[in-house]
């Protein structure tokens, strides 16, 4: 297991890559969901794989059989995916790339779609890591997040991945939600230590526009989250996963010693990475990159030709806009443009790359350090940022040593105003 530490990775090019995987289906559409994900089009499934297998065919002969140390399917619900599926799924990508023998390969799961069978075929597969989306173990707050399973079925699938012989189990907590009390919360973190998971995901409710929790927060329907509510959660988590011997190695990830998500550190350490899929980002070739958003346009830019159902006007989106991309765009990414799913292109400028590498790096414990900054950029992380360190210093949100910067406890707290001073400072900063 890689160690977190905050010596960000520039992308070169035949640097192992992370490979995210998008699945944009779901069984019902989660009411505070605003991800690229549908439900109610599981007919298009088998056509949206053959897109996919395609995609990844192209990208493998464009990259020539590349290293890969983490595969990630996300989504959307994976586990919603069927056998046949997913093995098709996972054929292409070892046709495609070197994928590591020790790679972690990640498999997001809904609890209301574990079987047994399931979760050895899933083992069988390649799968060595589950990261199950649980939420919360309180069936009302269930209830109120749309979510299709309840507590009891929560804890039985989770036991049968362990049953399944994985042993790498992840599961995700939400916090700071309509009506949830800091003993309910108290009481999800109890349930789900005892379900001894080797990592968690904890995040706080972000009510986003367009989706219907937050039409009815704002309509008066539901209560707003009291933020301060949602900050004490977050406190007790800390102590909490601390006293169970959790390291607490991102602003939302705590992991037991070694069981840090490998995939997610490479976006934290402004890593190269390949993301497959409609709106799948993607980082490489000195470029950030991202497919077109519409699943429809998605499977035409790829020949596969979506069946009624795909034509109707959830999906109609917009085609790739490829008379847009920046001049910069080198041929073998324009290739995939061109007849191809990417739609959107910027160049990682030296200041864009200077803002995400303080921006994700801070956003681990050990931060950004003084060596990995200074490896990639040439200048010391002093030389780019000493008023903005200092600053945020005497305002107790940074900490600063000779291994380099990171935040403070009540920094993390604040982490987005830390982050938006690094990237406003970015901007100005001379090449
Ligand atoms: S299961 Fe996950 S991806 Fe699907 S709608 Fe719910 S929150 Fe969104």
């Amino acid at each position: 297991m890689t160690h977190p530490d905050a010596s960000n990775q520039a992308d070169s090019n035949d640097a192992p890559i992370g490979l995210y995987v998008h699945i944009p289906f779901c069984e019902t559409k989660c009411p505070y969901c605003d991800f690229n994900t549908y439900a109610g089009i599981e007919t298009l499934i088998p056509t949206y794989v053959d897109a996919l297998c395609e995609e990844i065919s192209r990208w493998g002969d464009l990259l020539g059989e590349r290293d890969v140390a983490t595969v990630f399917f996300g989504g959307g619900t994976p586990s919603y995916l069927g056998a046949t599926d997913i093995g098709r799924v996972m054929a292409a990508l070892s046709g495609a790339f070197a994928v590591a023998p020790d790679a972690e390969v990640t498999l997001e799961a809904n609890p209301g779609d574990m079987t047994a069978e399931k979760a050895s075929g899933w083992l069988d597969a390649g799968f060595n890591r589950v990261s199950m989306g649980v939420q919360s173990f309180d069936d009302d707050l269930l209830e109120t997040l749309g979510r299709r399973h309840d507590s009891e079925g929560a804890k039985r699938s989770f036991e049968l991945l362990r049953e399944a012989g994985f042993e790498n189990r992840s599961l995700d907590l939400m916090f700071g939600l309509p009506d949830q009390s800091l003993e309910q919360w108290t009481d999800s973190m109890e349930q789900a230590l005892a379900l001894e998971p080797d990592h968690v995901s904890l995040y706080g409710l972000q009510l986003e526009a367009g989706t219907p929790l937050e039409a009815d927060v704002r309509l008066g329907r539901i209560e707003r989250p009291d933020d301060d509510v949602a900050a004490d959660m977050y406190l007790a988590a800390e102590e909490r996963f601390g006293k169970a011997g959790f390291r607490h190695y991102e602003i939302s990830n705590w992991a037991k010693p070694g069981m840090e998500s490998r995939h997610n550190l490479v976006y934290w350490r402004n890593g190269p990475y390949l993301g497959v899929g409609p709106g799948a980002h993607s980082s490489l070739f000195g470029h950030r990159y991202s497919n077109v958003r519409s699943p429809r346009w998605y499977m035409r830019s790829l020949g596969s030709e979506p069946n009624e159902a795909g034509k109707l006007a959830v999906f109609a989106g917009s085609p790739p806009r490829r008379d847009e991309l920046p001049d910069s765009v080198p041929t073998l990414l324009r290739s995939m443009a061109d007849g191809g799913p990417v739609d959107f292109a910027e160049e990682t400028t030296p200041q864009l790359e200077l803002a995400e590498t303080m921006m994700m790096g801070l956003r681990l414990d050990v931060g950004v350090s003084s060596s990995g900054f200074e490896a990639r950029f040439g200048r010391s992380l002093r030389d780019v940022f000493a008023p903005e360190i200092d600053e945020l210093r005497s305002e107790g949100l940074l900490e600063e040593d000779a291994a380099g910067v990171r935040l403070s406890a009540r920094g993390r707290l604040l982490g987005n105003e830390v982050f938006s001073r690094f990237v406003a400072a970015a901007e100005g900063r001379p090449s």
